[in-house]
């Protein structure tokens, strides 16, 4: 997947781990997250059981989440709106906001 940005740069995500890369969590739904965390903990006795659980986190987790982007230019973000398009955001200011996505 590639993204123009405004700026003119492009966006590309091709891998896992990338920097400019985000996933976005609602605050509405934080609590089923982390009770389903305990849950998959709670229930993993048997490889098969570990691996159900398993599954249903990577499920709920796509499926809660939007997906960030940040161009490495202008720090503008695109997020997914959960309908195949995206909204963008741009920085206030002149703020240094390049890296928010690193998890560094
Ligand atoms: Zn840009």
């Amino acid at each position: 997947m590639k993204i123009q940005c405004e700026c003119g740069h492009m966006i590309h995500d091709g891998t896992d781990g990338l920097g400019h890369k985000g996933h976005l969590i609602p605050d509405r739904r934080w609590d089923e997250l982390a009770d389903a965390i305990d849950a998959a903990i709670e229930t993993g006795e048997t490889p098969r059981h570990r691996e159900a659980a398993a599954m249903r986190m990577r499920v709920l987790l796509n499926e809660m989440s939007r997906t960030v982007w940040q161009c490495d230019a202008c720090g503008m973000l695109y997020m997914d709106n959960g309908h195949r398009q995206l909204r963008a955001f741009r920085p206030a200011g002149d703020e240094d906001v390049l890296g928010i996505l690193s998890g560094r």
